[in-house]
């Protein structure tokens, strides 16, 4: 005999497939309360996945806001090398984006640990008052990659609780 749910075969003892713990020895009203559970439990890991999206959008923004900033810098300044910093620091930021899904909160947590050592790195070469430029920059910045976190620790908590019951 296999599973009605999953098509796993299921081993004689037990009442609950081991595989997708579904009651095959159930009554009706338990087979359809874990249908009714499966559909939401995979609307809670789509609404997941787009929290994982807008958390990966996040990242691209402030990589494009440090792109800005290096060019801004470039010309203003006639300074290559500001522009080479913010080009790296915005290219490390794309690459965490791409990455977010395998590991969202390390992903996140880099992108923030990075924004912070360019900010500490900035005010220990031009003084801390350069902290203050562009203040509006820095808290969107820090307000998106804040919210990306909340929303990925979101998403993996989801995933998580979904896999324990799969
Ligand atoms: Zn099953």
């Amino acid at each position: 005999m296999n599973c009605e749910n999953c098509n796993t075969p299921i081993s004689g003892v037990g009442t609950v497939c081991h595989h997708c713990q579904f009651p095959y020895n159930g009554t009706i009203e338990e087979k359809d309360l874990f249908y009714g559970k499966q559909i939401s439990q995979k609307q809670e890991l789509q609404e997941a996945n787009k929290n994982l999206k807008k958390a990966a959008n996040s990242l691209f923004v402030v990589a494009g806001i440090m792109l800005f900033n290096g060019i801004v810098i470039y010309l203003s300044a006639d300074s290559p090398i500001d522009l080479i910093f913010f080009g790296i620091v915005s290219i490390c930021l794309l690459t965490f984006g791409f990455l977010l899904n395998k590991a969202p909160s390390i992903f996140i947590i880099a992108g923030l640990s990075l924004i912070t050592l360019v900010y500490i790195l900035l005010a220990i070469a031009n003084g801390p008052e350069v902290l203050f430029k562009g203040i509006i920059f820095k808290i969107i910045i820090y307000t998106l990659l804040i919210k990306a976190l909340v929303e990925t620790n979101n998403a993996k908590n989801i995933r998580n609780l979904n896999k324990s019951l799969m």
